[in-house]
């Protein structure tokens, strides 16, 4: 594994001025009409779980344009949410999830979402991605790296790193990621690999940052 990433600054302008034209991701994305806050972030974050950001956007819009406190969902059955999610992944689990998470931010921390790490662990469905994402997004706090599918598989292909699991990715790119660029990563590394290195046969030749990748593990690409 290297100690440092060469050319970080260019690779990220590079990647920063092709990817401006493309949509942000949903979990970062400005949504009109719904406060930005925490809670929206959270639970945006829950929606977008194995789900297509298109699908996640619209479900986000139609539950959280009237409905975005703990308080308001609370008074929905897991019924209505999972209507008004339809057709998210898992959109039963999720309402269920959704209903029991609002009701713990009430009963145990007045109905904000904590501004603790450890301590959104602890809510119900909420892993290190979604916990990471809240910090990040929805607090707005510095010294989070929030890792998804895009930004496990790029730095892997890229040659900076060598993992197995977006955990010990996590902690492999907190050693050799000057924490400058952490606040921007996730955004800027989900959008490319939606777009341009994507999961299989990545478009190599229209790449920003191609001279500066070695490939590794990349079989085909376009
Ligand atoms: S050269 Fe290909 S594999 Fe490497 S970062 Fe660019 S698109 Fe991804």
């Amino acid at each position: 594994m290297q100690q440092t990433i060469l050319h970080i600054d260019n690779i990220f302008t590079a990647l920063q001025k092709e990817l401006h034209k493309y949509k942000q991701p949903i979990v970062s994305r400005s949504k009109s009409g719904i406060p930005d806050t925490p809670f929206v972030t959270l639970i945006s974050c829950l929606l977008s779980l194995r789900t297509k950001d298109e699908v996640t956007a619209q479900a986000s819009r139609r539950l959280l344009k009237k409905y975005n406190t703990p308080e308001t969902l609370v008074q929905l059955s897991e019924k209505q949410i999972a209507s008004l999610i339809y057709p998210v992944g898992f959109y039963k689990t999720k309402a269920k999830r959704i209903k029991g998470i609002s009701q713990t931010l009430l009963d145990k921390y007045q109905g904000e979402v904590p501004d603790e790490f450890e301590e959104l662990l602890t809510l119900k469905g909420v892993g290190r991605k979604t916990a990471n994402i809240v910090m990040v997004y929805g607090h707005k706090k510095h010294g989070y790296l929030p890792i998804d599918t895009h930004c496990h598989r790029i730095p892997n292909r890229l040659g900076w790193i060598k993992t197995k699991t977006p955990e010990d990715t996590e902690q492999a790119l907190k050693k050799i990621l000057p924490s400058e660029y952490w606040d921007d990563f996730n955004d800027l590394f989900v959008t490319f690999g939606q777009t341009i290195c994507v999961p299989i046969s990545p478009f190599c030749s229209r790449c920003p940052i191609q001279q500066y990748c070695t490939k590794v593990n990349v079989k085909s690409s376009r």
